[in-house]
């Protein structure tokens, strides 16, 4: 097993209260030491799954339900005790799932499905949509036979699957990421002014500073985007200031954990690879982007733990070499998105079995960036602070040094919303200036771990790399303009 993933993990029990209160703690303590680089856009507002009230001054109260979730084998009617909001369905294919549906990412080889709505019957059958054939990159030999689907099933009461013929080790998970009993955890109250202008870092990454650097596109950009977003109110007091270091700056001791007093600016850590400064006054936040950290968008950090230690697996950290770009076909207009990704971070983490969610960066329709797998509590999402990123697991065999970003939605017909795809555009170029991409650039990508090459797109689709429809024929289209986008901007 390749040293760049994690062991894949048993499912864990069910935590403990005790243990969840000591990860919110832990949460919080993350939260506050990403500094201002954490600014909800538009947290999601549909029922409560995750709701924000105010707490004391400086700080708000964020109420995160706990997923719930029914695990039953084989493929006949299964009722979970509550509404189901996604089902996630595995099987095993004879002949390694190489029929048409499966090589081209269609379908399922045929696999259906359907649902018992809440009224009473079942709706007709529907065919199993793959979605993002992500995978770790220790997938064992012969794994390609396992299908693994995670679908929406909105306020669904059963369901009724059908598989192909020969199909076995049928499981399906059906989850629940709105309605279970929450968690209460008090968070420092960020705003998404502050981190508009969080560009020093992402300069002092790309080892360029002032006008027409990557830092200026980006603030240009985001200065942009913001305007054309309402801003809520509830989130516009206090402005905490930034501590931690700039991505890849001079090594040096990690920011205290805790929330920045607002005013304190602070001088940035010194900076080995900035040719000039980082602008006084500015703020030196990591990639310049303004984002929902785990705890905003309601992840349950018990899920990453070894219950044979109590301890997160290991993470391990490479140099960033490429980006890959996914959906997650998971249903449009999606009404509720922060519970969609905690859907999709069960998925990956227990019924996958990868130890955490797969992508580094997910981006809903209204444009809001949802940090993805953990990397630490240095406020730099996806990376460790001296610029390495976290090994995600969303392209088999390819995961070192390449980060993910996933929209949400199925892209396979339609568009993103322009909002989605400026964020996309954003976190690009932030990630491009980050890294020294050529946005327009190929490169030649080498896993460190396991010695993989392939010439690719510096943003790079997910079917660049192997056999998947992934990340939807209109999305991957655009792809070439976004490219150019993020290649202007950075002129
Ligand atoms: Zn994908």
């Amino acid at each position: 097993m390749p040293a760049a993933d994690p062991p894949r993990p048993h499912h864990p029990a069910a935590p403990s209260r005790r243990r969840v209160l000591s990860l919110a703690g832990a949460g919080v303590g993350g939260w506050a030491a990403l500094g201002l680089a954490a600014a909800p856009v538009a947290a999601s507002t549909a029922g409560v799954p995750v709701a924000f009230t105010a707490g004391p001054a400086g700080t708000r109260v964020v109420l995160i339900p706990q997923t719930l979730s029914a695990t039953s084998k084989g493929t006949g009617p299964a009722a979970p005790a509550f509404r189901i909001g996604y089902l996630a369905v595995r099987w095993s294919a004879p002949g390694g799932g190489t029929g048409p549906g499966a090589a081209a990412g269609t379908e399922s080889a045929g696999a259906a499905i359907r649902l018992r709505q809440v009224k009473g019957g079942y709706g007709s059958w529907s065919p199993l949509a793959v979605g993002c054939p992500a995978e770790r990159d220790d997938r064992p030999a012969g794994a390609s036979s396992a299908h693994a689907v995670l679908m929406g099933a909105t306020t669904a009461t059963g369901y009724e699957l059908r598989v192909p013929q020969g199909a076995s080790g049928v499981v399906v998970t059906a989850l629940n990421t709105t309605s279970g009993p929450c968690r209460r955890l008090m968070v420092p109250d960020l705003t998404a002014q502050a981190a508009l202008a969080a560009v020093a870092g992402l300069a002092a990454a790309a080892g360029v500073a002032g006008p027409g650097s990557p830092a200026a596109a980006v603030a240009g950009l985001a200065a942009a985007a913001a305007s054309a977003e309402p801003r809520s109110p509830a989130r516009a007091r206090s402005v905490p200031r930034p501590r931690h270091a700039p991505l890849a700056a001079a090594a040096g001791p990690a920011p205290a954990a805790g929330p920045a007093p607002a005013g304190e600016g602070g001088a940035p850590p010194s900076v080995s690879t900035a040719p000039t400064a980082a602008p006084t006054g500015s703020a030196p936040s990591a990639l310049g982007l303004r984002y929902l950290p785990r705890v905003a968008w309601g992840a349950d950090e018990s899920l990453r733990l070894n219950p044979a230690t109590g301890q997160p697996w290991p993470t391990t950290y490479h140099p960033g070499q490429v980006i890959t770009v996914h959906h997650t076909v998971t249903p449009n207009d999606d009404p509720d998105p922060a519970a969609t990704v905690r859907a999709i971070y069960h998925f990956h983490t227990v019924e996958r079995g990868w130890a955490d969610i797969g992508y580094h960066f997910l981006i809903d329709e209204a444009g809001s960036l949802y940090e993805g797998r953990w990397s630490g509590t240095d406020g730099v999402p996806g990376h460790r602070p001296d610029g390495q990123v976290v090994t995600g697991a969303h392209v088999g065999g390819f995961n070192a040094g390449n980060v993910g970003v996933a929209l949400l939605g199925d892209h396979r017909n339609r568009a993103p919303t322009a909002a989605a795809r400026r964020s996309l555009a954003l976190v690009l170029l932030a990630l491009c200036g980050a890294h020294s991409l050529n946005p327009v650039g190929s490169v030649d990508y080498l896993n460190p771990v396991g010695g993989a090459r392939r010439r690719v797109s510096a943003i790079s689709g997910h079917r660049d790399w192997m056999a998947t429809e992934c990340p939807g024929a209109v999305l991957y289209s655009t792809l070439d303009s976004v490219r150019l986008e993020v290649a202007r901007a950075l002129l």
